[in-house]
C-alpha cells in the first residue's frame, strides 16, 4: 500500500498543470471567501490573518520523504482546504522546495491578499501562479465570492496588477463563470477590463461542472463560454471539464486499444494521448492503468513531463 501522507496529494492529472503533486498548507476551510460555488464547501468564517496553519516543517519533511521515493510530476502546487496565502510560512517553504528539486512550483490562490507585500514577495518564489478573479465589479464579486469585510475587487485587482509588474513567471488566470450572474454582455466587459489591467499570460474559463457550496449554482453552457472566450481573446481557453469525469459521448468509443496503438507509434504524455484522441483526462488514466497493469506499457520523465511509451 502507498503511503498516506497529511498534506500531499496526487500527482494528480490536470487540465491545467499536466500531472501535479498538491502540498495542502491550510486546514479545512481557513479562507478569505466564502465562494458560492467552492467544492470544499461554506467557509464558516473568512478571514485575512495569516498564521501558519499547517505546519510548514511538518510539510517539508513528507515532501522530502514523497522526493526520496521518487515523485514524476510537471508540477508542485501550493494549494490548501481554503487560500494558501493565508500560511504566513509560505515564502519559506517555496525557498526550502527549491532546495529538494528543479520541478516548477505553482501557487493556487484566490489572489485576495496580493495587496499585500509580503504576500507578494512569498509568491515572486513561485514558477507560476494561478490567480482567480470572477467579476468585473464590486456587487458580483460579493454576490459570488462573498468576500471578507476586508477584501475589495479593488484591492484584488491593484494586488494582481502589482504583482505582474513584479514577477517574471507565468500567471494563469482563472475565470468561474456562473450563468444568470456573471455572464452577461456587460458584465463581460467590465471583467475584461480589469483583465487587461492584470495582464495574465493565459487566461483559464471554468464553470460549475462540480458541486458547489450552494446548491442552486448554474453551470454557464459550453457554446457560452466558448462565446466568452472568443471576447476575452487568444490567451483565454475554456478547460471546464463537461464530461463530469465520465468520457465524452461524441469520443466514448476511444478504447485502451487506440492508446496503446498510439503508444506504439511513439511516446507521449498524458495531455498528448487526450489530446490525440480527443477524450478526457480521466478516462485516458483509466486505459493507462489499464495497459500498465498489463504490462505492455511504461512511464519515464523526461524535461519535467511524464511520458508513456510501449514496452
Ligand atoms: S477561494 Fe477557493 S477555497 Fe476559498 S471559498 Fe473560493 S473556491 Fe473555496
Amino acid at each position: 500500500m502507498p503511503k498516506e501522507f497529511k498534506y500531499l496529494y496526487g500527482p494528480v492529472p490536470s487540465r491545467r498543470l499536466g500531472w501535479s503533486l498538491g502540498v495542502d498548507i491550510v486546514p479545512l476551510k481557513v479562507c478569505t471567501l466564502d465562494c458560492i460555488y467552492c467544492q470544499l464547501g461554506r467557509t464558516p468564517k473568512t478571514t485575512v490573518e495569516r498564521s501558519e496553519y499547517v505546519s510548514i516543517d511538518s510539510v517539508l519533511a513528507e515532501l522530502t520523504e514523497r522526493m526520496e521515493a521518487g515523485l514524476e510530476a510537471d508540477y508542485i502546487t501550493i494549494a490548501g482546504s481554503g487560500e494558501p496565502t493565508l500560511n504566513s510560512q509560505l515564502g519559506k517553504l517555496l525557498d526550502a522546495i527549491k532546495k529538494i528539486t528543479d520541478i516548477p512550483l505553482t501557487v493556487l490562490t484566490n489572489g485576495t491578499l496580493f495587496f499585500r507585500e509580503d504576500v507578494r514577495a512569498d509568491c515572486l518564489k513561485a514558477d507560476v501562479v494561478l490567480p482567480s478573479l470572477d467579476a468585473g465589479d464590486e456587487e458580483t464579486f460579493r454576490r459570488i465570492n462573498r468576500p471578507h469585510a476586508d477584501i475589495s475587487i479593488e484591492k484584488l485587482v491593484s494586488g494582481l496588477s502589482a504583482f505582474r509588474k513584479e514577477f517574471s513567471g507565468l500567471i494563469w488566470l482563472e475565470v468561474f463563470l456562473v450563468a444568470g450572474l456573471n455572464t452577461n454582455t456587460q458584465q463581460i466587459a467590465a471583467l475584461k477590463a480589469l483583465i487587461e489591467q492584470i495582464a495574465p499570460d493565459k487566461i483559464h474559463l471554468n464553470t460549475a461542472v462540480r458541486p458547489t457550496a450552494e446548491p442552486d449554482v448554474a453551470a454557464a453552457t459550453h457554446e457560452k463560454l466558448v462565446s466568452i472566450a472568443a471576447e476575452l481573446g487568444e490567451r483565454c481557453e475554456v478547460i471546464a471539464d463537461f464530461s463530469g469525469g465520465l468520457p465524452l459521448v461524441a469520443h466514448a468509443t476511444a478504447t485502451a486499444e487506440d492508446v496503446f496503438s498510439m503508444l506504439k507509434r511513439r511516446p507521449c504524455s498524458l495531455a498528448d494521448i487526450s489530446a490525440g484522441l480527443s477524450i478526457p483526462a480521466n478516462l485516458t488514466v483509466k486505459h493507462l492503468t489499464t495497459l500498465q497493469q498489463q504490462g505492455l506499457i511504461e512511464s519515464y520523465h523526461k524535461s519535467r513531463t511524464v511520458f508513456f511509451r510501449a514496452r
